[in-house]
């Protein structure tokens, strides 16, 4: 039997190896929620849940309230028939960290249960991944010296930070890619720029010869028009970000032909509505790319199984938990920076 006997919420906090600086936002560490599915048979299954309250208008306090009406919906069902706990978490629209972490550890169980990883269960399609990693905003100087570590670590992406100030990150990209020649370039401004801002940031960077191979959320969510006046004004793909949380965010960014490339995050979409938007992205020709917030390796291990799984993802954002400290690493994948497989 697989059904679920009870689900418990920890909180867990983590701190960053040194601040996180974006756009209207410095982080020093993660609040996240370790979510326990328990079955019958003694079997358990994990998930975690990184709330975010700039993205998702989550606050943990209120998220962690939710650990009765969560056990309300799904004790007794069967994770083998995990459909229908997706269907019901999908009600959980409010909190979409929790609904991730939820309908994570429900898969996560039903894998304990039949020995088969849920990156199978899902699909199967790769077995290993590469991840960038993310600097902060600062000044050029800083900026520099931490792409070039970023490099020594072993990668060959970076996700570059922008969207404070213009001038600065026009020349702080140009320096950037002199001093990181052959890396590939993510640029997320997190909504800072206006559309005209954003146009002006594109064709600067690409007139002093740098190639960007996603430029992320250049303006305010809800900014529809706004994206799709940067990616026809844009030589580099543009790709949605915080416009896109659900499958209906996701419909109407196809249907008004607003982007390139949709930034799938579990923490905004939960499992369900991830599953949904991989395959109305690949039936409009769109790429995807996959992120995260903070979560700790015991959450990333979520993303890359969906990541390997489905193999829908041309760049893997996946370095929170290269990020955080961390005692214990909790993942059931392996890592070779910049690598993550199974
Ligand atoms: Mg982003």
């Amino acid at each position: 039997m697989g059904q679920v006997k009870s689900v418990e919420f920890k909180m867990k906090e983590f701190e960053y190896f040194k601040p996180f600086h974006i756009t209207n936002s410095i982080s020093y560490g993660s609040q996240n929620i370790e979510v326990i599915v328990e079955l019958d048979n003694g079997i358990i299954g994990y998930g975690e849940a990184s709330p975010s309250f700039r993205v998702n208008g989550e606050k943990v306090a209120a998220v962690m309230g939710l650990e009765n009406a969560v056990n309300e919906m799904i004790v007794g069902m069967d994770v083998r028939n995990y459909r229908q706990i997706f269907d019901i978490t999908d009600k959980l629209f409010g909190a979409p960290s929790i609904k991730a972490a939820v309908q994570y550890a429900t898969l996560d169980a039903f894998s304990e249960e039949t020995g088969v990883p849920v990156y199978q269960i899902l699909g199967g399609a790769k077995t290993k991944i590469e991840t960038d990693q993310t600097m902060s905003i600062g000044t050029i100087e800083e900026r520099i010296s931490e792409a070039k570590s970023i490099v020594g670590k072993g990668h060959n992406i970076i996700k570059i930070k922008i969207g404070e100030n213009l001038e600065e990150d026009i020349k702080s990209m140009i320096a950037i890619h002199e001093a990181t020649k052959g890396c590939k370039y993510i640029v997320d401004a997190n909504m800072g720029y206006t559309p005209k801002q954003a146009v002006r940031f594109v064709t600067e960077v690409y007139r002093a010869g740098v190639d960007i191979s996603v430029f992320e959320q250049p303006v305010g969510m809800y900014d529809i028009e706004g994206l799709k006046y940067v990616r026809w004004n844009s030589p580099f793909p543009v790709a949605a970000d915080e416009s896109a949380k659900t499958k209906y965010d996701v419909m109407r960014l196809i249907k008004e032909e607003a982007v390139d490339y949709i930034n799938i995050k579990l923490m905004k979409s939960g499992i369900s509505d991830a599953l949904a938007i991989v395959e109305m992205v690949k039936a409009a020709n769109l790429k995807l790319m996959i992120g995260c917030m903070g979560e700790s390796s015991l959450g990333i291990n979520q993303s890359v199984q969906f990541a390997l799984g489905t193999g829908a993802f041309d760049f893997h954002d996946l370095d929170s938990s290269l990020m955080l400290k961390e005692q214990v690493f909790r993942g059931k994948y392996k890592v070779d920076v910049p690598y993550y497989y199974v």
